[in-house]
């Protein structure tokens, strides 16, 4: 990896995570497949380096669990990508249940219709039919309060920092540099276009930039002379002002297992997600425990030093303005707290008979990481 800063470049991709990566290589791809250039007219700047950001520490579930139904689409897409060479992004294409209580029945049924048109194969449970899916995969599920289940069958789980490798590795097959300690600090624009980067190394003269900035966008975004505010219009005319970027804290932590966690065919289970809306969770003493309202996990981590299963619960809204740097595990203010933990071991116990006394199995590391959301709510990107 060199780090000596091209004067001009075609292409500059500022970020170096999940989305810079696998723009650059595509971006290198097309121009290819289109004989209009190379992987060499393009350079992936990150200030610190690849997998700094988010992509270096989510807990790596693709799923199309969303109920803004134009991303199902854009999620079959980048299905299609994981597949591309699943080996070298660590992608476990094991599935995604997510299962829920009676009230959650015509959301999912909402998404299920919406994943078919999308052609993203899943199917749909209620009633006993769903608690009978859930009993074959994980005989000691307690499906007592379930009552409908969507299971995505395309769907799984990637190591993330094999996900990053892998990427980085695509674009320098292509001929694609990429740049580490390489910090934008602004940009000149033009016509309406940006010209020129500065950066803390020196200019880059450019001809088309992308942001690949996750967390850092909204303040790029400001930098480029972009609204704090945008106007939602509703389909019955009405309108609210709402702010372009939201900070949520993400809450993901690790379970140590003593026995591997295994289906009842002793294979790798789905990535499971269970709505807990109207069922407490309460603890060993019996005492209800602040209500997160869902819960999800999947087998093992890139993170962990033992066997284990990695999840996590809803996030906590922090606002329109956070603390970017120090980021993720590395930042004191965005910890998840200890009663994250007792939800989390809690609510896995209450679930699965597996799980049951599972907190003194937590493992007690920093475990912290934000991310900005649009305004319909999805992180950039998922
Ligand atoms: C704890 C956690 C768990 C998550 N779990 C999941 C999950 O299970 N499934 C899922 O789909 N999504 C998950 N997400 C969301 C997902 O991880 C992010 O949406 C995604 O990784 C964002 O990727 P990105 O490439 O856009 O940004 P990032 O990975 O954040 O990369 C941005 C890069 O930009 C660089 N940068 C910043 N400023 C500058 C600058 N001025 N100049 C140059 N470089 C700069 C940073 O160093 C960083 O490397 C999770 C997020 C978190 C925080």
């Amino acid at each position: 990896m060199t780090n000596s800063l091209p004067s001009h470049v075609g292409y500059a991709v500022i970020g170096a995570g999940i989305h810079g990566l696998s723009t650059a290589w595509h971006l290198a791809m097309e121009l290819e497949a289109r004989g209009k250039g190379t992987g060499a007219d393009i350079v992936v700047l990150d200030k610190t380096g690849p997998g700094a950001g988010a992509s270096g520490i989510a807990c790596g579930c693709v799923r199309n669990l969303y109920m803004t139904e134009p991303l199902h689409a854009i999620l079959r897409h980048s299905v299609d990508v994981w597949t591309y060479d699943p080996v070298a992004f660590g992608f476990q294409q094991v599935g995604y249940v997510s299962a829920g209580e009676a009230n959650q029945a015509a959301d999912y049924e909402r998404l299920h219709a919406s994943q078919q048109r999308a052609n993203y194969p899943s199917d749909l449970y209620q009633g006993k039919e769903a608690r009978g899916f859930l009993k074959k995969i994980w005989p000691d599920f307690k499906t007592d309060g379930i009552d409908v289940v969507l299971h995505e069958k395309v769907s799984g789980y990637a190591g993330t920092r094999q996900a990053i490798a892998g990427l980085a590795q695509k674009c320098r097959d292509h001929g694609v540099r990429i740049l580490s300690g390489v910090e934008v600090k602004g940009y000149d624009i033009a016509g309406g276009q940006v010209r020129r980067l500065h950066t803390n190394q020196g200019e880059i003269a450019c001809d088309a930039v992308v942001l690949g900035l996750g967390a850092w966008t909204p303040r790029h975004w400001e930098m480029l002379g972009k609204p704090a505010t945008i106007e939602a219009r509703y389909a019955d005319g009405g309108s609210v002002k709402k702010d372009m970027w939201t900070y949520w804290r993400l809450l993901e932590g690790e379970l140590y297992v003593d026995k591997p966690y295994r289906t009842a065919g002793d294979l790798d289970p789905p990535v499971l997600h269970v709505e807990l809306m109207n069922t407490p969770v309460v603890d060993q003493t019996g005492k209800e425990l602040a209500d997160h309202l869902y819960v999800y996990w999947k087998n093992g981590s890139e993170r962990m030093d033992r066997p284990g299963v990695q999840g996590g619960t809803i996030p906590k809204k922090v606002g329109p303005k956070a603390v970017t740097d120090p980021y993720g595990h590395a930042n004191d203010e965005y910890q998840a707290e200890p009663e994250f933990a007792d939800y989390f071991a809690a609510a896995m116990g209450q679930l699965m008979g597996r799980f049951e006394g599972c907190r003194k199995n937590f493992r007690d590391r920093r475990n912290g990481g934000i991310g900005a959301f649009t305004p319909d709510n999805v992180p950039i990107f998922d």
